[in-house]
């Protein structure tokens, strides 16, 4: 299933415009002084309002965020593990998950990982463009809105059974985000997570649904991960997040949403999952923007 979604107007600053033609994107990872952020976003908020709005991606005149051509490019996923949302060619349960269930319940993203979608969301973390990630969260909102009208359709006396991912489309009763360390947060002025996670709040959720941005935390200021496998990934991980101890006696019991960016192996919703439910959660739902395909 293909959904293309329906951007709302949405205005951007000429500096994020990019060339189709390049064929990677390369994000400038030193950002503006601290001192320099918030005038520097009022100021383009205001260059905003008086340019015409452009495709985020080729430039081109757009209502939204992006223009048609580019918002059909996106890659949706059309076939997925049930459990950790691993792009697969049918429907089913990936063989990693047989081998080794995981912590979490099942993991609900909107997009795959890949080209222009990987482009968007480095301008989102990178070049500090948080209404891209905002934007993005639509769609995010959209197929967990989508999964919900599907459990409904299959709730008894329907005969079809529930998928885990409908399961995850149920209404959480805590919404929280993965946790950025405080000094990373400082250098970028917000946290990708916590952008997605409020729109998701916003959107998919019940007036008992709780918005807890701050329940988990990250205590050490862990070393990139993009370079390392997954069993790397996890050791990295495992001592770096913890749940606020304030807000321990929440989880008990909780249905909770961990909201992410981008989902790459798994590892940091293993270990999140895995933490929550040693605080007694009773089911633990990651819902990402993107999922990265397996590398071969
Ligand atoms: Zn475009
Ligand atoms: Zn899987």
């Amino acid at each position: 299933m293909r959904i293309i979604p329906s951007y709302s107007a949405v205005s951007r600053t000429a500096s994020t415009r990019l060339n189709t033609n390049e064929p990677h994107f390369s994000h400038t990872p030193q950002s503006p002084p601290l001192w320099l952020t918030k005038p520097l976003a009022w100021l383009g908020a205001a260059v905003d309002a008086l340019l015409p709005n452009h495709c985020a991606l080729c430039s081109s005149k757009a209502k939204g965020l992006l223009c048609s051509p580019c918002a059909n490019e996106l890659p949706p996923i059309a076939h997925s593990c049930t459990r950790c949302a691993l792009p697969l060619p049918q429907t089913e349960l990936c063989a990693e998950c047989l081998k080794t269930p995981p912590s979490f319940d099942s993991i609900v993203a909107a997009y795959e990982y890949a080209y222009p979608l990987d482009h968007l969301v480095l301008q989102f973390k990178h070049n500090n463009h948080p209404h891209i990630g905002r934007q993005l969260a639509k769609k995010l909102a959209l197929t967990i809105s989508h999964t919900i009208e599907q459990t409904i359709e299959h709730t008894p006396p329907s005969p079809k059974p529930l998928s885990p991912m409908q399961h995850a489309a149920t209404p959480p009763d805590i919404i929280a985000c993965v946790p950025l360390h405080w000094r990373r947060r400082l250098q970028r002025g917000f946290n990708q997570a916590e952008i997605i996670a409020k729109h998701l709040h916003a959107h998919t959720s019940t007036q008992t649904t709780q918005y807890l941005p701050q329940l988990l935390t990250k205590l050490n200021h862990t070393q990139s991960q993009q370079n390392l496998n997954r069993k790397q990934r996890l050791k990295n991980l495992r001592q770096s997040f913890a749940v606020a101890p304030k807000l321990l006696t929440e989880v008990k019991g909780k249905h909770i949403a961990v909201v992410d960016d981008v989902v790459t192996t798994g590892a940091t919703a293993e270990v999140i999952a895995n933490l929550l439910k040693e605080a007694g959660a009773s089911r633990v739902d990651i819902w990402a923007l993107a999922r990265t395909p397996k590398h071969l």
